[in-house]
């Protein structure tokens, strides 16, 4: 049964409602499958995006997140350029291949310069050598291609859930927090040409195993360059912290997690595919798992280790006393553990996006 679904060209929703409720021996098969789909498309690397926490100051108030404005908690920072370009430099000079710079989100003319200038820093710094990724919320289409001139090729931009109800039960319905905005985004981003990544929460209260084939068939009907989606985990100063009896055991949120990467694998054969610090939150052993069942990058945190605790967006994240290169050694014995290799001084671009600029090739 399972392997005739499987050997099908395309998917339906039905399908993959079926496939995500697979027990534990059809779900190896669904493994299986996707670890083939993953080294015939995109090969058996996997690359690094050294993750800089830029600053956990966010203009917004995600009922999930642990650094929302709401939140008085965590003490706000924000790194200084030179402590960024310094940990640039350290992944330039380790062959990480790409950052990922992540922030809290703000939207105003001096952040929107600040970024513009330390792009530019970060690339004289390193030779122009590193792919770099942005991840720092929803801005005007003017300030994405701004980015994008100044050396930025991937953006990150979780639309969370495609539910459009359930998306108001995780956020203000506000105007700051508008789900057509968000998909407007991710629009604008295609349209400054950027490697459009995005993603959304597994195991979120109200969330059924119908959303999540919603939310893959949306993820190919957007037709995105690359993914990062990782298991829900409670931060107890939040709002949805309330609902946390009527949540999915962590250990059923894992395995949900590690599906549905396999099944993007799947159905999205060439698109990078991130295996998120959430699972690694759950499973000491989640991000090696998530590598194989269809998962071809991993994001090693670079953050200077005195800010990290700072920037909790959930209960456990690990590496939190790690410095940077701990968190090196260790994740490339654990890769090749799982029998692919790290992809040093590589990029690691979407295949799926390099064939979409150049489809004859
Ligand atoms: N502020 C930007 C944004 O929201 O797009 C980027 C940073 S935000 C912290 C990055 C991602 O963290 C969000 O898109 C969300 O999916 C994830 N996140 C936040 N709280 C989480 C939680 N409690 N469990 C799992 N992921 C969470
Ligand atoms: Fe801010 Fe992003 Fe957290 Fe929402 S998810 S509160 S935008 S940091």
């Amino acid at each position: 049964m399972i392997e005739s679904i499987l050997s099908k060209d395309e998917l339906t929703r039905e399908d993959l409602v079926m496939l995500l409720q697979a027990d534990a021996e059809q779900r190896n098969i669904i493994y299986k499958k996707a670890a083939q789909v993953k080294e015939q498309y995109v090969g058996r690397k996997v690359y690094f995006r050294g993750l800089i926490e830029m600053s956990n100051v966010c203009s917004k108030n995600c009922f999930y997140c642990g650094i929302r404005s709401g939140n008085t908690s965590p003490k706000r920072y924000s790194l200084t350029d030179d402590e960024i370009v310094d940990v640039a430099k350290f992944a330039w000079e380790n062959k990480y291949g790409s950052l990922a710079i992540q922030t809290g989100e703000v939207d105003t003319k001096e952040f929107v310069l600040r970024v513009e200038r330390l792009l530019d820093k970060i690339h004289r710094a390193t030779n122009s050598e590193l792919g770099i990724t942005l991840s720092m919320g929803e801005q005007t289409e003017e300030t994405y291609r701004r980015w994008f001139e100044h050396g930025a090729s991937r953006y990150l931009l979780r639309i969370e859930t495609s539910n459009r109800n359930l998306y108001y039960k995780l956020h203000p319905n506000d105007k700051h927090h508008s789900f057509e905005q968000r998909i407007e985004c991710l629009h604008s981003l295609r349209r400054a040409g950027y490697q459009v990544g995005t993603g959304v929460m597994i195991g979120l209260p109200f969330q059924t195993i119908g959303d999540l084939a919603d939310d893959l068939m949306w993820l190919r009907n957007m037709d995105i360059d690359m993914v990062g989606m990782g298991p829900y985990v409670e931060h107890p100063d939040t709002p949805l912290w309330q609902y946390r009896n009527q949540l999915l055991p962590l250990e059923e949120r894992f395995n949900l997690g590690i599906k549905m990467i396999a099944l993007l694998r799947i159905i999205m054969k060439d698109i990078n595919i991130a295996a998120p610090t959430a699972l690694q939150a759950i499973d000491p052993l989640g991000r090696e798992k998530g590598i194989k069942v269809g998962a071809n990058v991993v994001m090693p945190n670079i953050t200077p280790g005195t800010y990290r605790n700072d920037y909790k967006l959930y209960d456990n994240k690990p590496c939190m006393d790690d410095a940077a290169d701990d968190c090196k050694n260790c994740l490339e014995a654990r890769i090749h553990l799982t029998g692919d290799e790290v992809g040093y001084g590589e990029q690691g671009n979407s295949m799926h996006y390099r064939k979409r600029q150049m489809p004859n090739v």
